[in-house]
């Protein structure tokens, strides 16, 4: 059977097709500039019309109807889902109200679901959210030192992202080490243009640096990671920049690209930085500094670390990452932990998810 996996961002949709049981890419591409000016495609319902007719123009298959399932990605599902799960008007329902936690993700994710069901009905669909694998932290790990009431009432808590990437390579970890997952202590590591670190007990998450939002934690391209809150307060008493400035100061111009003067791109500031430039030297030391930091609490949350996986664009490709956010790792634990990269996927994860939902669930 045919599977196709879509992520809809909000002005462009991704996909891939897979062949399963044995999973085998067949396709994948990529609708830009959807809503754009100079763009031929309006909306999202386009951009899904679209995909479908460049799958059945690139001739890997006779009719849309031998795509069976479709994996969507989904950035919030806030508490209510731990599981990827079969898309039903009542999911539906859910992830619109999520909408709030993820304004710039949930709306575009939904409107591709709506469109597949419009142009594609005879396809299951299933929703994988990027929150879900992080849904097993305990209360003492995602509830922030505020009062109580702003979780009970308004649900601020941490919830974590690039989930199916975690659960991804702690899964290939699983099978390089031989071992089953619920038997391995992990520590994984997406370093990509959002970077994240997640501590895996057992087989499950049990604490991840990105929190309410995907700026807290690590240094990343364009993201500050941790800082001291009271820093937004000065901005904003002392400096007389708005809310709305300060939100991208920290989002948009912080991390490698604000400390470096350069690039949010790892490789260009790498580059500079061996050439001699000291601000792009201090943005990697930063950058590491950080990582190592959270490396060390996590070695102490989970105790025995069977392995440290790293992965994504800078976790995959760079040894001197690996190595300086390693350094004096094996003399820390009595049984020192593997050090792997592993190259995500997280579509492929995504189908086999949404596979696994269809086989043992069906869809309503
Ligand atoms: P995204 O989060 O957008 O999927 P990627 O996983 O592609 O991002 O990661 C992008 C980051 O990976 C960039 O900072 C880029 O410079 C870095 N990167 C890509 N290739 C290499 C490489 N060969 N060496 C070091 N860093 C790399």
């Amino acid at each position: 059977m045919k599977i196709l996996v879509l992520n809809c961002g909000s002005s462009s949709v991704k996909y891939k097709l897979f062949r399963f049981p044995h999973p085998r890419l067949i396709e994948k591409g990529l609708i830009e500039k959807i809503g754009e000016k100079d763009s031929s495609v309006r909306t999202h319902h386009e951009a899904i019309e679209k995909v479908f007719s460049d799958i059945k123009k690139a001739g890997f298959i006779k009719s849309l109807k031998e795509i069976e399932i479709i994996g969507h990605r989904v950035v919030h599902g806030g508490e209510k889902f731990k599981d990827p799960v079969a898309i039903n008007r009542e999911v539906i329902r859910e992830i619109r109200k999520n909408i709030k936690l993820a304004p710039l993700h949930n709306p575009a994710n939904l409107e591709g679901i709506i469109a597949c069901r419009k142009i594609l009905p005879s396809a299951r669909q299933v929703a994988v959210f990027d929150t879900a694998f992080h849904q097993t932290i305990p209360p003492f790990a995602y509830i922030y030192a505020l009062p109580l009431e702003l979780y009970k009432k308004y649900k601020i808590r941490r919830y974590g992202f690039h989930g199916t990437s975690h659960h991804y390579v702690a899964h290939e970890a699983a099978k390089l080490l031989g071992k089953p997952l619920k038997n391995l202590n992990l520590i994984t590591i997406h370093l990509g243009n959002g970077c994240s670190i997640s501590a895996i007990k057992k087989g499950k998450c049990i604490d991840t640096s990105m929190g309410f939002t995907p700026l807290e934690g690590l240094v990343m391209g364009t993201r500050c990671g941790n800082i001291d809150t009271a820093i937004v307060f000065y901005l904003h008493r002392q400096l007389g920049m708005s809310i709305e400035s300060i939100d991208i100061l920290l989002n948009k111009k912080s991390g490698l690209l604000g400390v470096s003067g350069l690039s949010n791109d790892f490789r260009r500031v790498k580059s500079a930085a061996d050439k001699g430039n000291k601000e792009a030297k201090l943005a990697l030391d930063v950058f590491v500094y950080a990582l190592k930091k959270y490396i060390g609490s996590y070695i102490m949350v989970l105790g025995k670390v069977d392995a440290v996986i790293f992965t994504a664009g800078i976790g995959e490709n760079s040894r001197w990452v690996v190595r300086e956010a390693t350094k004096g790792i094996k003399s820390m634990l009595k049984d020192s932990p593997k050090v792997l990269v592993i190259p995500t996927n997280e579509e492929l994860m995504i189908a086999a998810l949404a596979y696994k939902v269809v086989k043992t669930k069906g869809t309503t």
